[in-house]
């Protein structure tokens, strides 16, 4: 097998492995695909992501034909560029950088200027004839290499550095001196020396082999395997190396390096968008140490600035940069984000990946790159990843509530949130495990952040910019964010923030606004979201591809219009248990359980019976001409009963009954295992009462809302937890009987269904049988998933997480199905039901309705609907759509 494979040079070979990710990592598949359409990258190799696995797995050690292979790539960058690496005179400079498949914080930071010791730096200052400059490279190299791979503490560089700065009285690293870098490089190789105990090495070669392995190696780190395991990323894929042949922005006024997008990730509009230093190398532009300057003319002035845009400042580098922008979209035909240099008026492109984006700038790019002819309509609905969608289903802040503004940052994440403050990652994470939002508030995050991001509401920093890394992380992960609010001073220590003359202690409530930058003291009241605009488009085709249809689960006539807006086709799972704990209800619903015979229950029964009507008729009303599929009583009916000695006694004013005996009649109802005890339609066997009343109340609902609308609902009666045949043949008989009633007395009729859930195995087993009584079945997912695996759903939280982590389960499998085990059982039952009566209409009501992974697998099996909560709706449509394209 080959390992190394170069890019950019004299003698690239056209294996296609060469530009493939999973061979070549993300970084360096790109950099082989932009030097091959002719875009100026400094030439380099790449070593395979199968190197980092074999490396690992065999001891940390590298062979000889390894060794050969990056001999003769080396031999090829220094053909290429007419340098040596390690020549005195004319020194070859490289930058060594990590690279996975997907790009990954937690991977080992960038070295530059690799290939830099006390004679060659003589060499590059000679050739360059900037002395300054080589010695600020050699200082960087120094730093960067003994953080990143010998693993020294950097902060004992930067307070050198902050000590010689003062010494001078320097503000800025752009006022020290050639002496000055030169004095530095001496101190910090003394720093090196005595944490290591042996000198800063020297040699080049042992620099390079330090560098690679040291890559190899943050595979293996925490922070990659916490980020992995938080991105479902397997540890398996390993992460290629790139060497690559340094250009340098840090060549005086006409060299400068900067980040860019080719279009705005936080809105999607078509503008270029980033941010550029003049005068500076590598990551200067998002480590804080300088404030970044504007690409665009445009930009800077809408942001008041005065630096000027590279727009302005490099016209010709700027001209370069358009270019390619426009090229590379064309090539890629979508957002790119793009790291680059310009190097004494030159430009070179160091990296291009497609950009990470908020879900509504993603839609914006879909909806009007299809307009530009970029992609089609399918390219455009696949791209979208319906969980993201998430970011724009949840209420935003009320425009007209008032805010305490505090200050503005930079809209670095959409979307708002509140919560207590927080001064660090452990501290987020250890809040939001005991049930606090929280927003982190750093200076700057770094990828050590990582956990309390993902854990926090939002995020606040009072450093970096747009593309510094919390904004970046911030967007990929959906958190709202606010970077560069320079108002704000952090004391980390004594966990305060100081805004003018306000403290922030830790605790504190802050929201954030990250579409507007706004910091605001307190919570902020929130709005509902809507479907408009280029979300609304995306629907649109969505719907115009997908096969199943997409209902929701609601109960209450507020979640039905939510659900409508967002395009529900109709309620897939209404459970009824929710209106009898109705505060004003319930103690009819006790009086019931607790009668001790059929004329008791039938009394209290019949209290309850125009509530339930009244219930139904606002849903049908709400639904008027789309199927209703209304769960009959579940729960075990202990559920329903009084709690302490004041509700006993106010029952017992009630019911005439004594609170002795009322208390008797609960304890008879206890249940060692209510779970797997006397519910569902084992309810309807014993009581037939009470699901004759709720018969009623459906039927008598639906026909008034059919005379007054002209509209009918078409209910679909669902008995739950039917483990046979005969069970759904007794409940089906009594559903029809109070029809026939229903309709004689009220000389009307309307369509209506019976059908059962099917969330037990034995019914998923016998589904061939069941489809004789039922005209639908819903697959019950929680209940099937709970009987299935033998783990209760309310007892899961202890143990599931590490069973996650252990790999036992993919995923959590009551979010997302366990379609290997489960799966099997949904599969069975929906062809069993098939087979017997073809035409029977299968759905899912189950969490997992909401769930793109398990949507897909609803359509591979062909069910009719999935029914998801209501803010899942759009997502469940996107994801329906993905699923049969
Ligand atoms: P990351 O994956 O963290 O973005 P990179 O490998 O892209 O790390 O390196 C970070 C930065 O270092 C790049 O954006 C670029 O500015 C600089 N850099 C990397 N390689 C070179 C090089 N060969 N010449 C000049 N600058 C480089
Ligand atoms: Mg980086
Ligand atoms: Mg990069």
């Amino acid at each position: 097998t080959q390992y190394v494979y170069t890019f950019g040079g004299t003698a690239v070979s056209d294996d296609p492995r060469a530009k493939d990710k999973t061979i070549t990592g993300g970084k360096g598949a790109n950099l082989a695909e932009m030097a091959s359409i002719g875009l100026p990258v400094p030439p380099g190799f790449t070593i395979t992501t199968e190197m980092c696995v074999k490396y690992l797995a065999e001891g940390a050690n590298f062979d000889d034909s390894l060794r050969a292979e990056v001999a003769t790539a080396l031999n090829d960058i220094e053909r290429t560029v007419g340098k040596k690496f390690g020549d005195p005179a004319d020194p070859l400079l490289v930058s060594v950088r990590s690279g996975a498949r997907v790009s990954m914080p937690g991977m080992m930071d960038t070295v530059l200027n690799l290939g830099l010791n006390d004679d060659t730096v003589v060499g590059l200052a000679a050739v360059s004839g900037d002395e300054r400059f080589a010695w600020d490279s050699y200082r960087r190299f120094v730093q960067m290499y003994s953080d990143v791979v010998l693993g020294l503490d950097h902060g004992l560089f930067e307070e050198a550095l902050e000590i010689a700065k003062e010494d001078k009285g320097y503000y800025n690293d752009i006022e020290l001196t050639a002496d000055d870098w030169k004095a530095l490089v001496a101190e910090f190789k003394e720093v090196a020396e005595r944490e290591l105990g042996r000198p800063f090495p020297q040699d080049p070669a042992e620099q390079l082999w330090g560098a690679i392995a040291a890559v190899f190696g943050s595979w293996d780190s925490e922070r990659a395997k916490v980020y992995r395991r938080l991105n479902d990323i397997p540890g398996s894929w390993g992460t290629a190396v790139n060497v690559q042949a340094m250009v340098f922005g840090n060549m005086g006024d006409t060299s400068a390096t900067g980040v860019a997008f080719t279009r705005d990730p936080a809105t999607g509009e078509r503008v270029y968008y980033g941010e550029y230093l003049i005068n500076a190398q590598g990551e200067d532009v998002v480590a804080g140490i300088r404030t970044p300057q504007y690409l665009t003319k445009a930009a800077r002035e809408v942001a008041g600035a005065t630096a000027p845009s590279m727009e302005e400042a490099m016209p010709d580098a700027y001209g370069q940069l358009a270019k390619v922008f426009d090229l590379l979209e064309k090539h890629y035909r979508d957002m790119q984000d793009i790291e680059f240099t310009v190097q004494q008026g030159t430009l070179w492109m160091l990296q291009t990946r497609s950009g990470k984006r908020t879900a509504k700038a993603a839609l914006k790019m879909a909806v009007e790159m299809v307009a530009e002819g970029l992609i089609d309509e399918a390219t455009a609905i696949r791209r979208i990843d319906p969980m993201a969608l998430d970011q724009l289903l949840h209420p935003t802040l009320d425009p007209t509530a008032e805010r305490h503004v505090l200050t503005v940052g930079l809209p670095a994440s959409p979307g708002a949130a509140s919560g207590k403050a927080v001064f660090d990652a452990d501290t987020a994470e250890v809040w939001v495990e005991r049930g606090e939002d929280v927003i982190l508030v750093r200076v700057e995050t770094s990828p050590e952040d990582i956990h309390g991001m993902h854990a926090a509401k939002g995020i606040l920093t009072a450093r970096g910019g747009m593309t510094s890394h919390a904004a970046v992380v911030a967007r990929g992960m959906g958190r709202p964010c606010v970077s560069g609010a320079s108002a704000l001073s952090i004391d980390r220590k004594a966990k305060i923030a100081r805004i003018g003359s306000t403290e922030i202690r830790e605790g504190d409530v802050l929201t954030l606004d990250g579409s507007t930058g706004e910091v605001m003291l307190g919570s902020v009241p929130t709005i509902e979201p809507e479907l408009v605009g280029d979300f609304a488009t995306l629907m649109v085709w969505a719907d115009g591809q997908r096969r199943m249809k997409v209902r929701t689960n609601a109960e209450t006539p507020a979640d039905c219009k939510i659900a409508r807006q967002f395009g529900a086709e109709g309620i897939g799972l209404c459970r009824t248990e929710h209106m009898f704990f109705d505060a004003s209800r319930i103690s009819s619903v006790r009086q019931m359980i607790l009668a001790e015979d059929k004329q008791g229950r039938e009394m209290a029964l019949a209290k309850l019976l125009p509530e339930q009507r009244s219930d139904f008729k606002a849903i049908f009303t709400e639904m008027a001409g789309l199927p209703v599929t209304i769960r009959l009583l579940d729960p075990p009916l202990h559920e329903f009963l009084p709690h302490g000695d004041t509700e006993f006694e106010e029952l017992a004013e009630i019911t005439g009954y004594g609170v002795d005996h009322l208390k008797r009649r609960a304890d008879e109802l206890h249940e060692f295992n209510p779970m797997l005890g006397h519910r569902g339609c084992r309810l309807g066997i014993t009581f037939p009462e009470i699901y004759e009343m709720q018969a009623q109340a459906i039927f008598e609902a639906a026909i008034e809302v059919a005379v007054e609308s002209g509209d009918a609902p078409v209910p679909e009666i669902m008995i739950p937890l039917v483990a046979t045949k005969r069970e759904l043949e007794i409940l089906k008989a009594l559903v029809d009987k109070i029809a026939g009633e229903v309709f004689a007395a009220k000389g009307s009729t309307i369509e209506y269904l019976v059908g059962t859930m099917i969330e037990l195995p034995r019914a998923a087993l016998m589904a061939g049988e069941i489809a004789e009584e039922a005209a639908f079945f819903s697959f019950g997912t929680n209940d099937l998933t709970q009987t299935t695996l033998g783990v209760s759903r309310d007892d899961a939280a202890r143990f599931l997480n590490p069973y996650v982590e252990k790999g036992i389960y993919p995923r959590d499998p009551f979010v997302s199905l366990d379609i290997e085990g489960v799966g099997q059982l949904v599969e069975l039952g929906a062809d069993r039901g098939r087979a017997t009566r073809p035409d029977i209409k299968l759905g899912i009501c189950g969490e997992h309705g909401g769930d793109p992974a398990s949507i897909a697998f609803c359509e591979k099996v062909g069910l009719d609907y999935v029914s998801a909560s209501p803010y899942r709706v759009p997502i469940a449509r996107l994801a329906a759509a993905q699923a049969a394209l």
